[in-house]
């Protein structure tokens, strides 16, 4: 089996913290999660460590399919990194995630030419494997788009 990648290894790793360790570690086995309040129930994305409904501190991670559709996007043409000069133009994405409770994941459109993306286009998450303990959630269009 062989990893597939969309972005350089170069690419800066993402800062984990207290409050997102539970995320990365369910990105690790590819399962995509949010926030869930344990007091209201109210879903959030990125992680944080207070309910913004309720101020409640304690929260779980509910499992979401990893489908969802597109708020909005933009598409990059400027390389950030120099080994990011190939991979221009890309698209970075704001996904509404199918039964997240209104929570959305930023992430990447890959596998499609910027034109193919529209808002409300719909997307499956796909997982890009960083390192031994480092997968991120990219999202590729699905099918019956336009
Ligand atoms: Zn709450």
């Amino acid at each position: 089996m062989t990893a597939t990648r969309w972005f350089p290894e170069s690419m800066p790793v993402p800062a984990v913290t207290a409050d997102t360790l539970g995320w990365w570690e369910a990105a690790a086995e590819h399962r995509l999660v949010v926030q869930a309040c344990s007091g209201c129930g109210r879903t959030r994305h990125p992680p944080s460590p207070m309910c913004p409904a309720c101020r409640g501190r304690s929260s779980s991670w509910k499992e979401v399919p990893g489908t969802g559709s597109i708020y909005t996007f933009t598409v990059v043409h400027q390389a950030f990194l120099p080994d990011l000069a190939e991979r221009v133009p890309y698209v970075v994405a704001v996904v509404d995630l199918d039964e997240g409770g209104g929570a959305r994941l930023v992430t990447n459109i890959v596998d499609a030419a910027p034109a193919e993306v529209v808002i409300g286009g719909r997307v499956g998450v796909v997982w890009e494997d960083m390192g031994p303990e480092l997968a991120v959630p990219r999202a590729r269009l699905l099918a019956g788009n336009g």
